[in-house]
């Protein structure tokens, strides 16, 4: 028997409890895997409270990452007592997840810990610190470098948002962090902010070109932050957009792209290829400054999860959640 926390739906309402559960309910897959540790993603978040569409096959388990030890596997490539760390994929939303002290995945899915990694830390970064970091090579393969400005950073006290300031500014970029909680600028400035600036300042409609202020983005809010963040990006800038907090909507125009050679790269970590997540993840392993991670992150059990889904889902959780499977 092992614990998980299931998600069922109830008169078009979502619940969620934590059942005990055999080994044989688990989906027939390659690679069973004690589950060590998982995380709390904004997407999580609308899967357990049922906010967003996320889920729809239930029961599921949810929990889009998780870092643990190979116990069986039919996978060539795995062997048991293999460490390995799975984000995306469609686990969690799809297939049962990472919320459950076993689960039973497709081999193609996981990648190997990188060797020295620390199971914890690799939950403290999961699919919003594993973004983070394509956002920083996607920067990187537009040719922004330290050298060329600064980089503004939206929902910096969020997940994915504190993951970037942490990266960049450890990289020697100069980042300004976009907040709509002022609590939390020491926070910000510790893990390398050297600007704040406010969620309601950046959250005015712009025109659609303003005066110059950055060389790269990385923004995780989309709407009116993004179409001002464009319009204020300098000549070959680039802007990566991964997220939705404020919403899915962009109301910008073209001028930043026909005026001002202006790049908007979206990144997408969910489906990310097999050899992009690796380097990704060795980059993380060396590049997260060890100091940043503690900061970031606290650890929950697999009861706190339904309050914490609906915390994240009100913008009221700061840097990472990482949940506990082995208590
Ligand atoms: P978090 O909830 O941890 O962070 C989001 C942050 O956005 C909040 O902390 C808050 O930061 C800010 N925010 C919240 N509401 C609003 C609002 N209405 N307007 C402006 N800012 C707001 O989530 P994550 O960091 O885990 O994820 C961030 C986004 O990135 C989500 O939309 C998520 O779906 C997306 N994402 C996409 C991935 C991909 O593969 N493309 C992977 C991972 C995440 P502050 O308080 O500092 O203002």
């Amino acid at each position: 028997m092992f614990k998980a926390l299931v998600l069922n739906q109830v008169e078009g309402k979502t619940t969620a409890a934590v059942e005990e559960l055999e080994l044989n309910a688990l989906p027939a897959e390659d690679v069973l895997i004690k589950v060590d540790y998982s995380s709390l993603n904004y997407k999580d978040g609308l899967a357990v409270t049922g906010k967003g569409k996320i889920i729809r096959n239930f029961p599921m388990v949810p929990g889009i990452d998780l870092v643990g030890t190979v116990e069986e596997s039919a996978d060539s490539r795995y062997n048991k007592g293999d460490k390995v760390v799975l984000t995306g994929w469609g686990v969690g939303e799809n297939y049962w997840g990472g919320y459950a002290e076993y689960a039973r995945l497709k081999g193609d899915w996981l990648v190997p810990l990188p060797e020295g990694m620390d199971p914890v830390k690799t939950m403290q970064i999961g699919t919003a610190g594993l973004t983070a970091m394509l956002c920083v090579m996607a920067l990187e393969e537009g040719g922004v470098t330290p050298e060329s400005g600064p980089i503004i950073v939206s929902g910096a006290a969020g997940g994915v948002g504190s993951v970037a300031v942490s990266i960049l500014a450890g990289l020697g970029y100069n980042v300004t962090a976009i907040t709509g909680r002022p609590e939390t600028e020491s926070y910000l400035r510790a893990l390398g902010a050297s600007e704040i600036v406010s969620r309601e300042e950046m959250a005015e409609p712009a025109r659609p070109l303003e005066k110059q202020r950055w060389a790269g983005a990385v923004d995780t809010v989309g709407d009116t932050i993004l179409a001002r963040i464009l319009a204020e990006t300098d000549y070959n800038g680039v802007v990566t957009a991964c997220g939705l907090a404020a919403s899915f909507k962009l109301p910008s125009t073209v001028m930043p792209f026909i005026l001002r050679n202006v790049r908007l790269q979206g990144v997408d970590s969910v489906m990310c290829p097999f050899e992009r997540r690796q380097e990704a993840w060795k980059r993380l392993q060396t590049q997260l400054p060890e100091t940043s991670v503690g900061e970031i992150a606290q650890l929950i059990s697999l009861q706190d999860v339904p309050e914490y889904a609906e915390k994240i889902t009100n913008g009221q959780v700061k840097g990472r959640v990482v949940i506990d499977l082995n208590n």
